[in-house]
């Protein structure tokens, strides 16, 4: 029977349509699809009640001249339906375990039946079957379990052609193969087109790894960890990883492949370099250019060869610059001294052009020649220091005959030199050394003229005295030497030597009154070669009583007036050093100095305010040794790597579960440094209810940051897996831990900004401890982090609305939060405020809207949830407030027998209180599709609730009855009810 004949050219073109789109899919397997099949699908169709009548029935219809068939059924004049439709086996790939079913189909209004609409129904449900083999024509219809009840969107009339698509997962598929059948109840259904996928990862290439296509998991195996190989010309220590989630996508690649020498990374493959560019290891560098003098002249260059004429030395770094030869020294002259026979100095100044290199040295030849006969110098002269090797500009040479000429060859050379003899003839070779012919002639060396009295006194003298020839300006300074004794005596006084360099004036104290001295002056060259001395001069000091001409007054108070000045300037500075020394202690010598340093910890230290973050690390975190932990399993996916299970043994220590968060490689050292900043927010908390930190791996290339192991992960997903298992007084128990963490936090003044039950994780004595302490705390690991307008990173639905508008986050703000962690653990990790956007969110909460209590939620903790979430941040209640109530609802379980009102006028809308477009539920099966219980829809037909109305009428007792036990779905659909009772609470208004 085909109802649908009126509108068949609809539904021709609709098929039409469709055929283009179906090919746009890349990541999905299709095993089944009925529309692609063309011909007969040979599906089995089989009628409950009576074999003789048809139940489903194949239509074939033409297209373009192609034909496609449909099944369809519509006995809705008849009791008690119970057709099936079975497809042929489907064959499963080995991995497939989850395959998807996308049906499309269309079902006929019941009301559009007069007086059938009373047995007729709007849905049919999908059955799978597994098995090994082919069965043929057998069918048992109790070896089929249910997957979906599956219920229209849109519901036909008679001239109003509405076709569904509805897609099911069918979870742990593991025989060879399986059937799907729709059931049919009654309803008036055809079925358009059935597709049966899996979903796949892509053959992809990551961080230089090829990745094969692979079978997305299943539910047991949410991720598929998938081994890679490196593409051409990459290695890798490690073989590369990486896991295929069970949506078909590629997350968390491990193990970095790089590039060989001689080849670089360009879009995920290697290339080699260009000429004139090398790489020398395998890494993820560019090639770099070839340095100087060096040249590649073909591709691929793992290193640059030398430029003609340019070497390296043994020493060169391989991929360094190639040298030349230095140029000659310049300036070369000789100087000899009269003092000094057969004596003289050669100097000069460093090559102009040193070839790139600093390890310049020198060395001497001489030749001395008669005539013009020459010859080399040989052992009979001597060098100081040296004649090789020479890494002064300056040699004395000595030895040598007055009467002879000598060439002086200075060469300069360095550690290419003795390459450059092997590789190149000396002719070819430019020219190092520079050449001096000279004779020894000699300077005079400079001769006291005069001395002559300045000034005097009763006990001092003051002379002066002349020298020739002048000293030059640039020349080495000329220094003197003053001998004197008291004229009278037989014995030779003591004598003073008096250096003044470039100076020739002298003022002799301590002197007798009224004595004759006798005074001589010896000049000496800048060389130190002693110069002419003055004859001895004889000066007399003033008797005693007379006093010297008013100059030396003058002279005398100036200098004692100088040296009073420079007492007190000398007093000031060592004052004020002896200031600064105090000064510059500061607080924090003060802190680390003093006893304080012992004393515990009290005040949180931001690793921030470390200029090296790795010193922080050090300071707050034990160094473990990489031997002494073991990795067991992978037990999550965080922002920098793989999480594992694992045993910590350190020496002379038990055996501890561990859990080691893991850096991955080809991290930056910003990542690295903001992966181990955890460990140094974590290493100053020491609280029962903080996760706490075993110590850090950062010594070794594998960073490993090792905390205890928490049995029962985060607290959300644990709550999620075990709805409804947990009385108000266990819940109100974990809260408390997670509350006394917080105070303890609030107490050393850290904020933490992204408390929510995903990061609260849970022991096996359901013990739980707040962790999560990133560095960066803009959360740039957390899912839930959304960008502002003011540009970090905030969880909308867990922050304090000042925290949102204006970043002020504070132990008040995070108190806030804690209100958002109680609704999360009374609702047994329900998403706060369900499917409400991040927008809507925040405008009820700028309108003063709150959550509802959730459902058999304790008065008293809804009140304190209440109280977390006052407007004013200054009236919400503290940690230390919180722990305390807590205890005290504890110590009298009684507090907690008074269940929180369901007041619909005080919360925001509760889910799923009408259709996605706001109209009333049209069915039941369409209600329960919105609030994900389908599968309890055969209990409320067989219970005979099949209007919304009904529904409407039923109690917490009725619900229980008709076979929902589960006391988390129990709660679900009551807490629907509820919300459906009054309809205007979508609307409705409440002000805290
Ligand atoms: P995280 O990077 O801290 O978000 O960690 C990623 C996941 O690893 C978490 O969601 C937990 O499931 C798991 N995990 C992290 N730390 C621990 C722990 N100490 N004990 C048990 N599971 C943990």
């Amino acid at each position: 029977m085909d109802s649908f004949g009126g509108v068949r050219h609809l539904l021709l073109s609709y098929v039409l349509m469709n055929a283009v789109l179906s090919t746009t899919q890349t990541k999905e397997e299709v095993i089944l699809d009925m529309k692609a099949a063309g011909g007969e699908l040979g599906w089995l169709t089989w009628r409950m009640d009576q074999a003789d009548k048809s139940g489903w029935e194949v239509v074939q219809r033409t297209l373009n001249g192609s034909q496609f068939y449909t099944y369809s059924v519509c006995n809705v004049g008849e009791r008690e339906q119970d057709n099936w439709l079975r497809t042929t086996f489907i064959q499963r790939r080995p991995a497939a375990s989850r395959v998807f079913v996308e049906i499309q189909f269309i079902v006929r209004d019941c009301n559009s039946f007069g007086g059938a609409s009373l047995t007729c129904k709007e849905t049919f449900n999908l059955y799978t079957c597994e098995s090994d083999a082919d069965v043929g024509t057998t069918f048992r219809k109790g070896q089929f379990r249910k997957v979906a009840t599956i219920a229209p969107d849109e519901i036909t009339n008679r001239n109003d052609l509405r076709i569904n698509t509805e897609t099911r997962v069918v979870e742990s598929l593991s025989r060879k193969g399986f059937y799907l059948a729709f059931q049919d109840i009654g309803a008036c259904v055809a079925i358009l087109s059935v597709r049966v996928y899996y979903k796949t990862c892509a053959a992809t290439v990551k961080s230089l790894a090829s990745f094969p296509e692979t079978v997305a998991g299943g539910e047991n195996q949410a991720l598929r960890e998938v081994s890679g190989a490196c593409v051409d010309n990459a290695g890798s220590e490690d073989l590369p990883r990486i896991y295929c989630t069970v949506d078909g996508e590629w997350v968390v690649p491990v193990g970095q492949c790089q590039c060989n020498p001689g080849y670089e990374e360009v879009e995920e493959a290697c290339q080699e370099c260009r000429p004139g560019f090398f790489k020398a290891t395998a890494s993820g560098d560019k090639c770099a250019p070839c340095p100087a003098n060096t040249h590649a002249p073909s591709s691929g260059a793992s290193s640059c060869t030398c430029a003609s004429g340019f070497f390296r030395a043994p020493n060169d770094p391989p991929t360094g610059p190639c040298s030349g030869l230095p140029s000659a020294p310049k300036d070369l002259v000789a100087t000899t001294t009269q003092h000094s026979a057969g004596r003289l100095v050669l100097s000069w100044s460093p090559p102009e052009d040193t070839g790139g290199r600093t390890d310049i040295t020198y060395s001497v030849e001489c030749q001395r020649c008669e005539g013009t006969v020459c010859q080399a110098c040989g052992e009979k002269i001597r060098y100081e220091p040296g004649n090789a090797g020479l890494s002064d500009t300056r040699v004395t040479v000595s030895d040598l005959d007055s009467h002879l000429n000598y060439t002086f060859t200075v060469e300069a050379r360095s550690g290419v030199s003795a390459l450059a003899g092997q590789a190149t003839p000396r002719s070819n070779r430019p020219p190092s050394a520079a050449t001096l012919t000279t004779s020894l002639h000699y300077t005079d060396p400079p001769k006291i003229t005069s001395v002559r009295l300045v000034e005097r006194t009763p006990n001092s003298l003051s002379l002066s005295w002349d020298v020739s020839p002048q000293p030059r300006a640039q020349s080495r300074p000329v220094r003197y030497q003053l001998n004197y004794r008291k004229k009278d005596e037989n014995v030779a006084m003591t004598t003073y030597v008096v250096h003044v360099l470039e100076k020739n004036f002298v003022q002799i104290g301590d002197l007798s009154p009224g004595t004759a001295y006798l005074f001589k002056v010896q000049a000496f060259g800048g060389d130190g070669s002693p110069g002419g001395s003055s004859v001895e001069e004889q000066f007399e000091t003033l008797p005693e009583g007379l006093t010297p001409n008013n100059n030396a007054v003058i002279f005398g108070a100036a200098v004692g007036g100088a040296a009073m000045l420079f007492i007190v300037i000398a007093v000031l500075f060592l004052c004020r050093r002896k200031r600064n020394s105090h000064a510059r202690q500061g607080p924090e010598d003060t802190y680390f100095s003093s006893s304080e340093q012992l004393k515990p910890l009290k005040t949180y230290v931001d690793p921030h305010t470390y200029e090296d973050p790795n010193i922080a690390v050090l300071k707050f975190a034990t160094e473990i040794h990489p031997s002494h932990i073991t990795k067991q399993k992978v037990i999550g996916a965080g922002e920098f790597g793989e999480v594992y299970r694992g045993i910590l043994k350190a020496p002379g220590r038990k055996e501890v579960a561990v859990a080691i968060k893991t850096l991955k490689p080809g991290y930056t050292e910003k990542q690295r440094q903001d992966f181990l900043g955890e460990a140094s927010i974590m290493g100053q908390f020491a609280h029962q209810n903080i996760i706490r930190l075993e110590g850090v791996v950062t010594k070794f290339k594998h960073a490993m940051i090792v905390t205890e192991y928490m049995e029962n992960g985060a607290l959300d997903r644990y709550l999620r897996d075990h709805d409804g298992e947990f009385s108000s007084f266990q819940l109100v128990g974990m809260l408390r831990g997670i509350a006394a963490g917080m105070k303890y936090l609030s107490e050393m003044s850290y904020v933490h900004r992204d408390l929510a039950a995903r990061n609260i994780l849970v022991n096996t004595t359901l013990e739980c401890k707040v962790s999560d302490f990133g560095l960066s705390r803009v959360l740039e690991d957390d899912p839930e982090g959304t960008y502002t307008t003011s540009g970090g990173k905030i969880p909308i639905r867990w922050t304090a609305p000042e925290a949102i508008a204006y970043r002020k986050f504070t132990s008040a703000s995070d108190v806030w939060s804690f209100g958002i962690v109680i609704w999360e653990v009374m609702a047994f990790g329900e998403r706060p405020y369900w499917d409400m956007s991040n927008h809507e969110v925040m405008k009820a909460i700028n309108e003063a809207f709150r959550l509802p209590a959730p459902m058999d939620c304790p008065s008293a903790v809804y009140q304190l949830m209440l109280q977390c979430w006052l407007q004013d941040r200054s009236k919400r209640p503290r940690f230390g407030d919180i722990v305390s109530l807590i205890d005290k609802l504890l110590r009298s379980p009684d507090s907690l027998k008074a269940i929180a009102d369901f007041d619909p006028r005080v919360s925001i809308r509760l889910p799923s209180t009408s259709g996605s477009d706001g109209s009333p539920f049209r069915s039941v099966s369409e209600w329960l599709e919105s609030i994900k219980m389908s599968q309890y829809s055969e209990n409320f037909t067989c219970a005979g609730v099949v209007t919304m109305d009904q529904v409407l009428q039923m109690k917490n007792e009725d619900i229980k009855n008709i076979g929902v036990r589960l006391p988390g779905h129990l709660k679900r659909i009551a807490y629907s009810i509820l919300g459906l009772k009054d309809q205007t609470s979508t609307l409705s208004v409440f002000a805290v």
